[in-house]
């Protein structure tokens, strides 16, 4: 098991506290990682600070180079990163490889032609005897941290996009799912430039908190939980700083009654217990057209009781455990307190495995006010409630903090595009749920962040628009 971090082009043991790494499946202790110190952390940020000075500089071409060569590394030892990943986060073997292996490796590829495709303003003599052009620079080296439930997705996500616009990256993964991410760093070391990416592990608010409050650190972005965005925002606003934050979701399911209801349960089950509901685009929130709601709940609860829930390398397992024992718990809370004013239809309690499994769950007849209807749950848990018109569906969807993943289920475009286009959410699927391509972005508004991630849309968060005027 690879240990030690990426700094400065040096693959080094952390010199801080060992944190223990546990097997989510089973609850035991599978290795420890030590956190990086204050003097390894220093070291990350002088040697992206000192790589940005030279690598800010190269031609696209280079870095697109180095971005294909990224995704080769990661295509070459998939086998090896989606063992860790299953190991670490207890996903089911299959989803490990053939779900998210896929996209994490395509997201360089995009991200090396991105980088050749900047656009702007055309140049010309806005001012008589002047000319001006437009620059789009990367803004410098960025703080980067990623969240425990696709460590090696969401890496990529946080180092392509940065190093396509010219930028360094300093990227620290949750300490709690570090093992593919510190892996991928070391396999690296002779791919990227010196300084250009490092990796250091520890907790969020030591290590990472240092790491963001660097003041060579230009930018910071973030995916994980709206506290986590705050302390960027908190950081940022110390010394003025780029923030680009993708953060918590709540996404709603709305269905109208001339929906294809079974393409809809199917969707749930497959999409909703996916990663063990820990996604933050889940089809979490199903609201349905009230002459059709019980069809639905029966047809969802039909799909989720064939849900095979399993250790991850067991065959046909589709639903591996939670993260921790700290997330199942915070999971188990939130339907417990849900369970007086509302109907559990399936799941509803810790799964008969040891390790951290959770019955994937159906909650029915949920007020849409009900805490439940409206916070981030982020485990197998889904809630179904009603509506009335279209009108009522978007003004419930449209009131919570949230604004990341949303969908909606009509044969009637009209109605889908009315939808849409109402709906304050940074996505929307029609008659789908939880398809994502590189060339699209995973755009955030409200709650949910700032900006995207993927897509050419990412380089806007990692480059500065500069005017040059020129008088002649
Ligand atoms: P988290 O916020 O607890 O942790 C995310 C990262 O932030 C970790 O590396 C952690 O160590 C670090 N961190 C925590 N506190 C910090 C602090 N004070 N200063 C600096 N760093 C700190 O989130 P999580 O529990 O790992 O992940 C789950 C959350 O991530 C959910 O809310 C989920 O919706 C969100 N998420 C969002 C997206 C997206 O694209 N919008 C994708 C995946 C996950």
């Amino acid at each position: 098991m690879q240990t030690k971090m990426l700094i400065n082009g040096e693959v080094v043991e952390g010199a801080g506290e060992a944190l223990d790494v546990l097997n989510p499946a089973t609850g035991e202790v599978i290795g420890k990682v030590n956190e990086a110190n204050d003097e390894q952390i220093k070291a990350a940020v002088r040697g992206s600070a000192e790589a940005f000075e030279t690598f800010s500089a190269t031609p696209p071409a280079e870095r697109a180079a180095i971005l294909l060569q990224i995704a080769d590394v990661i295509e070459a030892n998939s086998q090896e990163l989606a063992e860790l990943e299953s190991l670490d986060v207890g996903k089911p073997w299959p989803s490990a490889l053939d779900d998210e292996m896929p996209l994490t490796i395509d997201v360089f590829r995009f991200f090396a032609g991105a980088a050749r495709t900047m656009m702007g303003s055309a140049a010309g003599e806005y001012v008589a005897g002047h000319t001006s052009m437009i620059r789009r620079d990367p803004i410098g080296p960025v703080a980067a941290i990623a969240p425990w439930n696709y460590p090696l997705m969401m890496a990529s996500w946080k180092i392509a996009a940065p190093i396509a616009a010219g930028c360094s990256v300093v990227l620290k993964p949750s300490e709690i799912t570090p093992l593919s991410t510190l892996r991928l760093a070391e396999l690296l070391q002779d791919v990227v430039p010196k300084g250009v990416l490092n990796v250091i592990h520890g907790r969020g608010p030591n290590v990472g908190n240092a790491l963001m409050n660097s003041p060579q650190m230009e930018g910071i972005s973030v995916t994980g939980s709206p506290a986590t965005g705050m302390a960027a925002m908190q950081a940022a606003s110390q010394q003025i700083r780029h923030v680009h934050l993708e953060l918590g979701g709540k996404a709603p399911v709305i269905v109208f009654d001339d929906a294809d209801l079974e393409a809809v349960a199917e969707t749930i089950r497959f999409g909703s217990y996916f990663n063990a509901g820990q996604d933050c685009a889940q089809p979490c929130r199903v609201m349905v057209a009230e002459n059709v709601y019980d069809k639905l709940v029966a047809a969802i609860a039909d799909q989720v009781s064939q849900i095979q829930i399993g250790a991850p390398k067991a065959k046909g397992t589709e639903m591996g455990p939670l993260v921790s024992a700290a997330q199942r718990d915070r999971v188990a809370g939130f339907v417990n307190r849900a369970r007086s004013s509302s109907e559990i239809v399936s799941g509803g309690a810790n799964g008969d495995e040891n390790g951290f499994f959770y019955q994937p769950t159906v909650i029915a007849n949920v007020d849409n006010n009900a805490e439940i209807a409206c916070n981030e749950v982020f485990g197998p848990v889904i809630t179904v409630s009603r509506f009335s018109n279209a009108e009522e569906a978007l003004k419930i969807a449209n009131n919570g903090p949230y604004g990341l993943a949303s969908s909606v289920w009509t044969r009637d475009v009209g109605r889908a595009m009315q939808m849409t286009s109402k709906l304050r959410y940074g996505f929307t699927w029609v008659n789908t749920h939880g398809v994502a391509t590189p060339e699209m972005p995973w755009a955030a508004m409200k709650g949910s962040g700032t900006g995207s991630d993927m897509s050419i849309y990412a380089l806007d968060a990692y480059t500065a628009i500069r005017h040059v005027m020129v008088a002649h």
